[in-house]
């Protein structure tokens, strides 16, 4: 288990690394900072060299590909700029991977993913599976969103999340965000007095209410949400998440002598099938739900028809929804065993009535425990 922040280097305690390069530290008036990308390069190699296992997540299409274009606002004008400025852009920088790593005898993995990868159980675990080869076969994966035709309802759009996401795929113990802050503060880092917080066991809405909102350079479209949510990915799956300032060159190097950052600990492991699950960020719909379930839910019972209120969006059974409780409280997701239709349709219903309503015998649950995660 990861202790703390200089814990992620140590392969002892995270034999698996994902490290997460942002825009705004690859990418500088359009153009790639070499010089940098070659330091952070001879970092991996080194990390590799002590026994680390090595995932890199990388942004940076947009912003390069907007350059070469002559876009404006770094290519995030629309999403139509955007998918044109990351097929120009991911060309060059899966070459500047190829050929940073390639001087230290590493080889580059180009993988683009899409959300959809990713929330579809059996295309994460063939995603998890090519991780697993390509680390196996010595090669580094260099994974970023397919931003040339993720559309704007399905995409992540930050790669905090996904690289939260990859390193639960890959089976990592750790991810290192290399930002353009220093870690999360307690309040906005531009106001006076702000403290670093080096240390943060479960992100709870205190922890969130520190973010604040934006992101902190115009580049990339990450900002301290994205990354709380991508700390709450990895927290659920045991997964310890660091922010660190990678502006400078050498920055994994220069984390090993200053420790200086915020390292997120795991509080718990959910089985992976569950952190899995957790980890999906697109629902389908929301289910609000009585008092009195919001009681039993907490003690670890199925949602049942009784106690439903309201059903909100049009989804199949089989759908991931949000639970809600009455208050519009979030409670978790789960996958329900009803399509929008038929939830509505029973809404209320003891299990007796049920079945008069739907000309068949009810389902034990609308969404059952061993589908649901709370929080
Ligand atoms: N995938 C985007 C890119 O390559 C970056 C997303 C982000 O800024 O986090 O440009």
């Amino acid at each position: 288990m990861v202790a703390d922040l200089k814990a992620l280097l140590d392969p002892a305690q995270c034999r698996r690394l994902v490290v997460k390069v942002g825009s705004a530290l690859l990418v500088e008036h359009g153009k790639a900072r070499t010089a940098w990308l070659a330091s952070l390069a001879s970092d991996l190699s080194a990390l590799r060299a002590q026994g680390t296992e090595v995932i890199l997540v990388s942004s940076g299409a947009i912003a390069l590909g907007a350059a070469r274009l002559g876009f404006a606002k770094g290519g995030r004008a629309s999403l139509a700029d955007a998918q044109a400025a990351a097929s120009v852009g991911q060309v060059a920088l899966a070459q500047l991977w190829a050929e940073a790593l390639g001087a230290h005898g590493l080889t580059a993995a180009q993988m683009l993913v899409t959300l959809g990868d990713l929330e579809d159980r059996r295309r994460y675990l063939n995603a998890a599976a090519t991780l697993e080869r390509l680390i196996e076969a010595g090669a580094v994966p260099v994974v970023n969103e397919n931003d040339s035709v993720a559309t704007e309802e399905i995409r992540f759009g930050d790669n905090d999340r996904l690289a939260a996401r990859v390193a639960q795929a890959a089976g990592a113990q750790g991810v290192l965000l290399l930002s353009d802050v220093a870690g999360l503060y307690d309040r906005d880092p531009a106001s006076e007095g702000a403290q670093l917080i080096d240390r943060v066991e479960g992100v709870t809405p205190e922890v969130i209410a520190m973010a604040g909102d934006g992101s902190s350079s115009g580049l990339g479209s990450g900002g301290m949400r994205a990354k709380l949510q991508a700390a709450r990915i990895a927290e659920r799956a045991g997964v310890a998440l660091g922010i660190v300032d990678g502006r400078r060159d050498s920055p994994v190097a220069r984390l090993r002598d200053s420790g200086i950052g915020t390292i997120f600990l795991p509080v718990r492991a959910d089985n992976a099938r569950k952190a899995w699950l957790g980890g999906r960020i697109a629902p389908e719909g929301v289910l609000t739900v009585d008092a009195g379930c919001v009681e039993a839910l907490g003690r670890g019972a199925s949602l049942l028809a009784a106690g439903l209120i309201e059903v909100e969006g049009a989804f199949q059974r089989g759908a991931l929804v949000s639970l809600h409780g009455p208050k519009g409280e979030r409670l978790g997701q789960g996958l329900v065993e009803y399509s929008a239709e038929e939830c509505r349709a029973i809404l209320g219903l003891q299990g007796s009535e049920q079945e008069a309503k739907l000309g068949y015998a009810p389902r034990a649950a609308v969404v059952h425990r061993d589908h649901m995660v709370r929080g």
